[in-house]
């Protein structure tokens, strides 16, 4: 029931409350503000220099940290008898929440282009059902807890595993985003110079271009939740039929990468 409704809000969501959730990540605000989004290739530049890939996954890094901290200190106060269990399940689910936000907005530059776009819709279901496959692992763990599961090691342990969704939740909205911008086929890599993958990540490995569709955006059903360094590339192809074909700019989509 929280679950739904919290999913329902997401899909209605006014600017007013983008602005509010984007209060939480001060870090983005700025971001934000410093940089310019290029919607045709998904890429931000600061004063026209282009923002260095490693800046990208190191503000990833650093929310995920805050939303750790933020689930750990909703997990102490649960711990310490300060709030019950269900206090503790909405928590979790509204900074996973908030979060899940936060990337979207992060992986599409801003506000302002979300709610500009029409098929936003596409990109906040698909948010939705993250968060809904999430937040019912959420609650079987709180259901777990009533019954007299309180181990505090394997609950930290838990929402600290929680927290790493915000990284996928951002790879497959610029995915989506990528769609949205026409783009129709892509590739993906694993890093040459790792010798040892997480279990799923070379079975998603596709080295020749593959319809869009076909590509899984990285960290996405995976062990290492996108900890790894597997890159996608992507392309328009005149020759495949893609998810838009009406394109106004052909050019501007060849060869764009993201990683
Ligand atoms: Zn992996
Ligand atoms: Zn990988």
């Amino acid at each position: 029931m929280l679950l739904d409704s919290t999913i329902d809000e997401l899909l209605t969501i006014r600017y007013a409350d983008l602005q509010r959730f984007s209060q939480a990540s001060p870090r983005l605000r700025r971001f934000l503000n410093e940089t310019e989004y290029d919607v045709a290739t998904g890429s931000y530049t600061r004063n026209g220099q282009p923002v260095p890939d490693a800046e990208i996954k190191q503000i990833l890094e650093l929310e995920q940290q805050r939303i750790t901290r933020q689930f750990e200190d909703a997990t102490t106060e649960y711990l310490d008898g300060d709030i019950t269990v269900e206090e503790w399940e909405r928590r979790i689910i509204d900074e996973q929440k908030t979060a899940g936000i936060i990337a979207v907005l992060f992986a599409l530059g801003g506000i302002a282009f979300l709610m500009s776009n029409r098929n936003r819709g596409v990109i906040l279901r698909g948010v939705g059902d993250r968060l809904r496959a999430s937040g019912k692992g959420v609650s079987g763990f709180g259901t777990l807890l009533s019954n007299g599961d309180r181990s505090p090691k394997r609950l930290k342990a838990y929402v600290r595993y929680k927290a790493r969704d915000i990284r996928p939740t951002f790879n497959s909205v610029a995915h989506e985003g990528r769609k949205l911008a026409g783009y129709n086929e892509g590739r993906r890599f694993l890093d040459p110079s790792v010798v040892k993958h997480c279990e799923s990540c070379p079975g998603y490995e596709r080295r020749e271009w593959v319809p869009i569709d076909e590509i899984v955006p990285v960290g996405v059903d995976c062990e290492c939740a996108g900890r790894c360094k597997c890159w996608v590339q992507y392309r328009f192809n005149l020759n495949r039929e893609g998810p838009l074909r009406a394109i106004r700019n052909t050019n501007s989509l060849n060869q764009q990468f993201f990683n």
